[in-house]
C-alpha cells in the first residue's frame, strides 16, 4: 500500500518530510516527489503547488508515474459556513468547483460529461482521517462535509458572503480540492482530503496567512499524516 501525501504549502511539506527518515527526491513534470517511509509506511511526499490544474497535473503524475494506492491531501482552507473558524479542522466529504460554470448547456456547477457537480471523498480513507485528526488534536473543532474549490483565493466579504448564499452547505474553500478529487475518480483511486482553516475568506483574509501557515497548519498536518499512518 504506497499512500501520497500532498501538501499546498512548503511549510507543510516540510514538516511531512521531517517524518520520513529516508525520503528520497525524484522530478517528473518539474515537481519534487520525495518518495520514502513514514511510520514504516511506502509513501510518497509531494508539494501540489497552488490551483485547480497545478493540483490536477500533480495527482495524474502520482499515479501515473508513483502508482500511489491513495491520495490524502492536508492543507489550509478559508471558512465559509457559521461556526468554522481559524484554527478549526474540517475533513471532506465531497468537493465541488466554484467557479465551473458551463450553464445554460449544463446546470450551473456540474462537470460536463460526468453528470454531477459533486465528488464524493472515498468512505473509508475518509474515516480514517477523520479518526486521525480526533487522535491527532483532540481540543480541536472539527467538522465534515462539502469543501469547495476555484481558482481564486477568495478575500473579500463580498465575494464570501456570495459563496454562502449560493451554496450554503459549503464548510469551507481552497483551491486544489475538487480537481484531485476529479482526477481520482477518472483512475478509481481513493481520495481524502482535511484542511485546517486558516482565514474566513473575508477582507480580513490575508491577515497573518503566512504565520498561521507556519505556527499551526504545518503542525496540524504533521501531527495527522502521523497519527493517520500509525493507525495503519
Ligand atoms: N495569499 C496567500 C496564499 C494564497 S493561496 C499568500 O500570500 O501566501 C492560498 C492557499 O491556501 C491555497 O492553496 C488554497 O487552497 C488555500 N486557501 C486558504 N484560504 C483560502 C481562501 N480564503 N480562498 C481560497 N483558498 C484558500
Amino acid at each position: 500500500m504506497r499512500t501520497a501525501i500532498v501538501s499546498a504549502m512548503h511549510e507543510e511539506l516540510s514538516a511531512v518530510l521531517a517524518l520520513m527518515p529516508d525520503e528520497r527526491k525524484q522530478q517528473v513534470a518539474g515537481r519534487d516527489f520525495w518518495a520514502g517511509h513514514l511510520h514504516g509506511q511506502d509513501v510518497v511526499a509531494v508539494l501540489s503547488r497552488i490551483g485547480k490544474v497545478a493540483a490536477a497535473t500533480t495527482a495524474t503524475a502520482l499515479i501515473e508515474r508513483f502508482e500511489v494506492d491513495r491520495i490524502v491531501f492536508t492543507g489550509v482552507a478559508g471558512g465559509l459556513a457559521a461556526g468554522v473558524d481559524r484554527g478549526d479542522v474540517v475533513v471532506a466529504d465531497a468537493f465541488l468547483q466554484h467557479d465551473l460554470d458551463a450553464s445554460p448547456i449544463f446546470p450551473k456547477y456540474e462537470v460536463p460529461l460526468y453528470g454531477i457537480a459533486r465528488f464524493a471523498t472515498d468512505a473509508a480513507l475518509t474515516r480514517e482521517l477523520d479518526a486521525a485528526v480526533r487522535k491527532a488534536l483532540p481540543g480541536t473543532t472539527l467538522h465534515r462535509g462539502l469543501v469547495v474549490s476555484g481558482d481564486r483565493f477568495v478575500s473579500t466579504t463580498i465575494e464570501c458572503r456570495a459563496l454562502q448564499l449560493a451554496l450554503p452547505d459549503a464548510l469551507a474553500v481552497e483551491m486544489e480540492g475538487a480537481a484531485i478529487a476529479q482526477v481520482c475518480r477518472d483512475y478509481g483511486v481513493p481520495f481524502a482530503a482535511v484542511r485546517t482553516i486558516s482565514d474566513r475568506a473575508d477582507d480580513e483574509a490575508h491577515g497573518d496567512f503566512v504565520t498561521f501557515i507556519r505556527e499551526v497548519a504545518s503542525r496540524h498536518s504533521a501531527a495527522i499524516v502521523e497519527a493517520l499512518l500509525r493507525a495503519g
